[in-house]
């Protein structure tokens, strides 16, 4: 089997004989300070240097003062006058929200009312959106021209697409970078920019990628053109523009839909008709099904049966709810007739138009009505929640968020509650007054904001004025907003160079991949940079261009970390890049003798922290061993957890908690000072991601897991997380609250942030993958038909430096109607929910009740639905609501999850915990019920309308042994080979005529034949589905990695968890059980 060249050099090199260390083995290049504390650098006339981490003080009056930020909710300053001759002050501007067109051709909507008073209109831009100056380069650039000739992962060369202009028009609507191929290939060409379209969306919509174009990873695009900046949408003729074969127009990137979701629009009166199960006891509803079935022997079991299985035969496992895919595009007007109408499902592709709700990727709730009364919430069963995803990718058919700038006044608030000004707020006596539709207070109109009322009783320029008439708006904050000036953006990394991790490869892979993502880093001036390696002591580098060679400073003291030096230690990318680039070669044949098994990880950290605090900005640690010294050093737990699991302890999740505080109060110090952590992991062995999660968990990170490492296929991926990462729509320094109607209150949140104050979440980063879970309850009631409203603000900084309040707005209808709430229930939202309740749980209950309450929490809501909304007298139905007819499987799903299965290692259950905290809607519903489909067949398909093929249902009946089949969750990618799979088909895939040999994690290369194309088409379309590029795993039939397969078969019996048809009756039973 061919395979592409070791992509670094040192791989599992034997440790050279050299005792002395990474000091010796320093090129002679290298200048090595040792610094035994040094005095904080104030030469002249600075403070005194002090004991321990310089006070940030010392920074001088600019430093922030913690935790004094202002959020969405502060209170104004005392309200300014007027200015002379002001009349309504907001320009606004339409600007895509990641990457508008550029300086040039701003499309630059007048100011409403074209008053001459007003402050000139600036070239404001959404966030994300290029530079105000033409001089800057626009964000999310193009990839330079000659790259995308670039033939994806070492495949044959690509037919050659028209290049994108160098340093092209921004991206519109947060088309992410592409995503390079495999690092060998890479290596002849750093900074490869992948094959990847000039992102910027002129493209018909059923060409596009859903929401906006999440990551390619390469491949060949024949015949495409490159699509010019602008948000227009292209005549459908146009050759689709990713991997789809030339000339189809059907929308190739159609995820699934899932079936039993409310589809589009306001659902008309009357009720859905519930889901009967088939071969349940009971007649059949055929209506329900769409065919008839003949009518069932009645269960043979009672309530009081006993436990036994009750003949499972008796259902036609045909008949049994499942997903249905969903190919086709639609476009979702947010509200229809007055009213909020019901979003389609997260996973179908839509369109979203604005009407006046924001869109549902942005904010979707639980349910689409709101119960009147926390009574007939808790009847129901069912959670009231929001998924909130402020920077969710739109598709790249929306319009984008539009700015709106009201100059000094800033935006109008209630001046009760301080909501901000939104479409629901009712203009009353001419316009002079507005009641807030959040707290119900009456306000005065501002001078400057009056305008009559037209006959309709609505504002004559609601329709002109975003923030009347659209969901979300953004809006440019004035300075009651900004306590200092915005920060610029830093990145700081740091790279474990313990002994391992030269080893391994590991330290190399990180190089190479910063080295390669350098050149997505947001350019201009307030790019900053700096590096740090570090084993059983901590090696800073100072980059100045005025020196020959990189600097190390050296700080042996990981017990009271301090900072060698205050200043040199980050630079602005463009005065350091070079020599950046240089160390970063060098790092691993420095390092490539190192004998130093210990890594101070946290110390590292803390590090990093102290010479990036007076600015905050992003710390991005490459870890590789089990952090064994200095500050926030972790004990290697495992070996006693596995044996206790296995003795089913009830103590075993316990190590799923951190093991002490250390490393959270740090988090909580990075957070205060607006320092986000990412943790990419690449490692052999057990590392405790229980304890190191704390901290990308509170500062508004994530861990990246790579285990075990293999320097084969990792870095690839390595490369492309990281480049996402920092290439992805996001911002800076954000304060995050949730209003709601009065009736209802904030419960909590729940993701990646630090909180200190009940009502509001600091992240020091948010991007477009982060999700906040907010819960509500009531504390009052509604009246019936009434609206609740939901507003979340979110202040941050753009990576360009402008300060920002995004408002996203949804309001629903309030209804006392049980019925109601069952009709208009997200399923997918509902059990997002549920997977980051469990996830919450695993750490502080035994798994098993973890399980047990996720069914519970499934039969509680079909129980009150059998209960008070099914008119069907007989008991022995099992009938479900239309709407969350899949729960019972998603929930069998959840049981049987990672996370959740007994089997598994410690730290994959700890990463599993970790991601679903901050997981989206859209990932969650895969992560946990993952996507398979048939590879062998790909050639000869029948239902080429889409790329990815039908997924097949998650049981063996599927899987044959002549199949080639790909499982994957938006994480990892199993490809399960058969045993009797024909040679010539593994020659097309694999490249080798038997898989004898090959390992198990897999670097999929192009070959040149039709199936081998196919293949790499579909996998690289699903990683830009899942914005993620899949850890690839090869499983074999007959082995262990086969039986692992097998065991993410959901439907399948298994040893640890019923088969779909055993858990449908055993839902049953307990529904019966409870009713009688
Ligand atoms: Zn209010």
């Amino acid at each position: 089997m061919s395979r592409p060249p070791p992509p670094f050099a040192p791989q599992n090199p034997t440790p050279g004989p050299n005792p002395a260390g990474p000091a010796s083995s320093l090129p002679a290049s290298f200048s090595n300070l040792q610094i035994s504390r040094a005095p904080p650098p104030f030469a002249s006339g600075g403070p005194p240097p002090g004991n321990g981490p310089a006070p940030s003080s010392i920074r001088g009056p600019q430093a922030p003062p913690p935790g004094a930020r202002p959020f969405p909710g502060s209170p104004p300053p005392p309200s300014q006058p007027a200015p002379p001759l002001a009349r309504p002050a907001a320009s606004v501007q339409q600007s895509p929200p990641f990457g508008g067109p550029p300086a040039a051709q701003p499309q630059q909507m007048p100011p409403f009312n074209g008053s001459p008073f007003g402050p000139p209109a600036q070239v404001q831009r959404a966030p994300f959106g290029g530079p105000p100056g033409a001089s800057q380069p626009p964000p999310f650039s193009g990839p330079p021209a000659a790259l995308s000739q670039h033939p994806p992962f070492g495949g044959s060369p690509a037919a050659p697409t028209q290049p994108g202009p160098l340093g092209g028009p921004p991206y519109s609507a947060a088309q992410p970078p592409p995503f390079g191929g495999l690092p060998g290939a890479m290596a002849q060409r750093p900074f490869s920019g992948g094959s990847m379209p000039p992102f910027g969306g002129q493209q018909p919509p059923s060409q596009q990628g859903p929401y906006g174009g999440p990551p390619q990873f390469g491949g060949q695009r024949p015949g495409s053109q490159p699509p010019p900046f602008g948000a227009q949408v292209a005549p459908p003729s146009q050759p689709p523009p990713f991997m789809g074969p030339p000339g189809l127009n059907a929308p190739a990137f159609g995820p699934p839909g899932w079936q039993g979701q409310a589809r589009p629009g306001i659902v008309p009166g009357g009720m859905q008709p519930p889901m009967r199960m088939p071969g349940m006891p009971g007649n059949m509803l055929p209506s329900a099904l769409g065919q008839g079935m003949p009518s069932t022997p009645t269960m043979p079991y009672s309530p009081h049966a006993g436990a036994q299985v009750s003949t499972p035969s008796k259902i036609d496992p045909n008949q049994i709810p499942r997903p249905i895919t969903e190919t086709s595009v639609t476009i979702f007007e947010t509200r229809q007739g007055g009213q909020a109408a019901v979003p389609p499902a997260a996973s179908s592709e839509f369109i979203v138009k604005d009407t006046g709700n924001c869109s549902p990727r942005l904010m979707r709730c639980t349910m689409n009505q709101i119960p009147c009364t926390g009574d007939l919430l808790t009847t129901s069963g069912m959670p009231l929640a929001l998924m909130v995803q402020p920077f969710a990718l739109p598709h790249p058919s929306e319009e984008p968020i539009q700015l709106v700038d009201f100059g000094e006044m800033g935006p109008v608030r209630c001046s009760r509650c301080k909501a901000y000004i939104n479409p629901f707020m009712r203009f009353v006596d001419q316009g002079k007054f507005f009641i807030c539709n959040l707290c119900g207070f009456s306000n005065d109109t501002p001078r400057e904001y009056l305008c009559n009322l037209g006959p309709d009783g609505r504002r004559r320029d609601a329709d002109e004025r975003p923030e009347l008439c659209r969901g979300t708006v953004e809006f440019v904050a004035s300075k009651e907003f900004l306590v200092r000036e915005p920060m610029p953006a830093v990145y700081f990394f740091l790279i474990d160079v313990s002994m391992n991790a030269v080893h391994t490869g590991a330290t190399a892979a990180a190089c190479s991949a910063i080295s390669q993502a350098l050149s997505d880093l947001p350019e201009g001036p307030r790019t900053m940079v700096g590096i740090a390696t570090f084993d059983s002591t901590i090696h800073f580098y100072s980059l100045k261009r005025s020196q020959q060679q990189p600097l190390m400073l050296i700080v042996p003291d990981i017990q009271d970390v301090y900072t060698p030096l205050q200043t040199d230690l980050i630079l602005p990318l463009s005065e350091c890049r070079e020599s950046l680039e240089q160390l970063l070669e060098s790092i691993p044949n420095m390092f490539e003798n190192n004998r130093v098994a210990d890594s101070a990880f946290g110390a590292a950290m803390k590090a990093g922290f102290l010479a990036m605090k007076s600015t905050g900005g992003k710390l991005l640690v490459f870890q590789s061993v089990l952090p064994s010294v200095g500050t926030g050093s972790l004990s290697a737990r495992e070996a006693e957890g596995r044996s206790n699991i296995s003795t089913g302890d009830k103590e075993a999740h316990k190590l799923l908690q951190p093991v002490d505080k250390t490393l959270k109060t740090m988090a909580l110090e990075f957070a205060e000072y607006q320092v986000c952590v990412d943790v990419f992991i690449t490692t052999q062995s057990y590392v405790d991601i229980a304890s190191i999660s704390v901290v990308p968990s509170t500062t508004g990170g994530r861990v990246y897991c790579y285990f075990p490492f293999s320097a084969l296929s990792d870095p690839a991926k390595l490369f492309n997380d990281l480049r996402w990462n920092i290439s992805r729509p996001q911002g800076f320094e954000a304060v995050m609250r949730v209003r709601c109607s009065q009736g209802l209150q904030v419960q909590d949140y729940s993701g990646n942030f630090c909180k200190r104050v009940p009502t509001d979440i600091d992240l020091p980063a948010i991007d477009s993958d982060k999700t906040i879970m907010v819960t509500f309850k009531h504390d009052d009631k509604f009246q019936e038909n009434s609206e609740c409203a939901f507003q979340c603000a979110l202040l941050y900084t753009t990576v360009y430096g402008q300060r920002r309040i995004r408002v996203i707005n949804i309001s629903l209808t309030c209804t006392s109607m049980l019925s109601n709430l069952f009709r208009y229930a997200d399923l997918e939202t509902q059990f997002t929910y549920l997977v980051k309740q469990a996830a919450s749980g695993i750490p502080s209950s035994p798994l098993s009740q973890v399980r047990d309450q996720v069914t519970s929490t499934c039969i509680n809501i079909l129980q009150s639905y059998r209960k008070y909304c099914a008119s069907v007298s007989s008991s022995g139905q099992l009938i479900l609501p239309e709407a969350l007819k899949l729960l019972p499987l998603y929930t069998l799903a959840l049981i049987k999850s990672i996370g959740l299965r007994n089997d598994g290692r410690v730290d994959d259950r700890s990463y599993w915990v970790s991601i679903v905290s901050s997981i989206s809607v859209l990932l969650a519903v895969p992560l946990v019920f993952p996507r398979m489909i048939s590879l062998h067949d790909l050639t000869s398909r029948d239902d080429e309308d889409t790329l990815i093929p039908n997924p097949l249902t998650l049981n063996s009946e599927n899987i044959h042994d002549d199949g080639i089949y790909l499982l994957e969750n938006g994480e990892d990618g199993f490809i399960y080979v058969g045993n009797a799979v024909n040679p010539v088909t593994l020659e097309q895939i694999f490249g080798v005529s038997s898989l004898a040999g090959v390992p198990t994690q897999l670097a999929l290369e192009q070959f040149d034949n039709e199936l081998s194309k196919k293949v790499n088409e579909v996998l690289n379309e699903i990683r830009r589905q899942r914005c993620s590029y899949l850890r690839l795993r090869l499983c074999q039939k007959g082995d262990q990695s086969g039986d692992f397969f097998r065991s993410l078969l959901v439907e399948d019996k298994a040893p640890g968890g019923l088969s779909y048809v055993e858990f449908l009756v055993h839902v049953h039973r307990q529904i019966q059980s409870k009713m009688t």
